[in-house]
């Protein structure tokens, strides 16, 4: 939109829908964000909006604005030569002075590398919590993502729910999902178990090493969400180089 304002050629390259990321949040998920300033549209003042509201303004924005966005189009390389940079994209060629990289950062879900994740009731996301009633889900990870998975699903029939995360709190998590889990936990709508970790991923049940030793669980279904690992090989492969850094 700031390239569209200040008159410059550009074109957006996605190699799925619009919406990325929020496009893999379950139904009806609240997104929770900040006012902010949009070029060509003006300022968004809500802080809390639905997954659908959101991806339907920015339906609405891209209409209105007559954004340049080629869906279902992946960038496969990047090279830079003459002073331009040539894309390979699934389709074709595309030059350009600068390219913006705006790849987010979910790539590929992180496993655990445990036995038995190939199972299939083994999932990385959630996308309607609705579908489980009935169920006993374990949901592993501390995180904003997991915390409302684990909302998400114990508000559902009959559920039950058990949180397994490796840490002995959660740390950096929005003060709404806080409130919301400590409430869950308090009225027994779900159990975390802090200090634990997935050993095994079995037919009928889970393996966790907890505090207290091994703990077999009755299971029907697993969501993990132990963040994601980079694009690393794609941004390698265009010459991007990384460093760690100490925090
Ligand atoms: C479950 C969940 C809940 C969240 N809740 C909130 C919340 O309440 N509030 C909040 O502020 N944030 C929230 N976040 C975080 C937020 O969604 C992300 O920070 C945000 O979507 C990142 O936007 P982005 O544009 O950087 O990346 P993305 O939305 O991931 O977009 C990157 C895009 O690049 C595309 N892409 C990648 N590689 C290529 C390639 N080689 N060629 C072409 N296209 C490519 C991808 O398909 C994708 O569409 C949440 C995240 C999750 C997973």
């Amino acid at each position: 939109m700031t390239a569209q304002e200040k008159n410059l050629r550009y074109i957006v390259l996605e190699q799925g829908d619009i919406g990325g990321t929020i496009l893999q949040y379950p139904r009806a998920k609240i997104v929770m964000t900040n006012p902010v300033e949009l070029p060509l549209w003006g300022k968004l003042k809500f802080t809390e909006a639905s997954k659908e509201q959101l991806l339907e303004l920015w339906n609405a924005i891209i209409e209105k604005t007559k954004l340049k966005i080629a869906t279902n189009e992946k960038v496969s390389n990047i090279q830079y030569a003459n002073d331009e940079f040539t894309l390979t994209t699934s389709t074709r060629q595309v030059t350009a002075r600068y390219v913006i990289l705006a790849l987010g950062r979910r790539g590929t879900p992180r496993k655990l590398g445990v036995p038995g994740e190939e199972r299939s009731k083994v999932t990385y996301r959630l996308i309607d919590a609705a579908t489980h009633n009935n169920e006993h889900i374990m949901v592993v990870g501390g995180g904003d993502s997991a915390i409302e998975a684990a909302i998400g699903l114990a508000s559902q029939n009959n559920n039950t729910v058990t949180l397994s995360y490796r840490k002995n709190e959660f740390s950096r998590i929005k003060e709404r999902n806080k409130t919301h889990i400590d409430d869950f936990v308090s009225r027994k709508k779900l159990t975390v178990i802090f200090n634990s970790e997935v050993k095994e991923i079995r037919e009928d049940s889970i393996l966790l090493l907890t505090q207290n030793g091994e703990q077999e669980i009755k299971n029907s279904y697993v969501y993990i969400f132990a963040g994601g690992e980079l694009p690393n090989e794609f941004l390698k492969k265009i010459g991007i180089q990384m460093h760690a850094q100490v925090v």
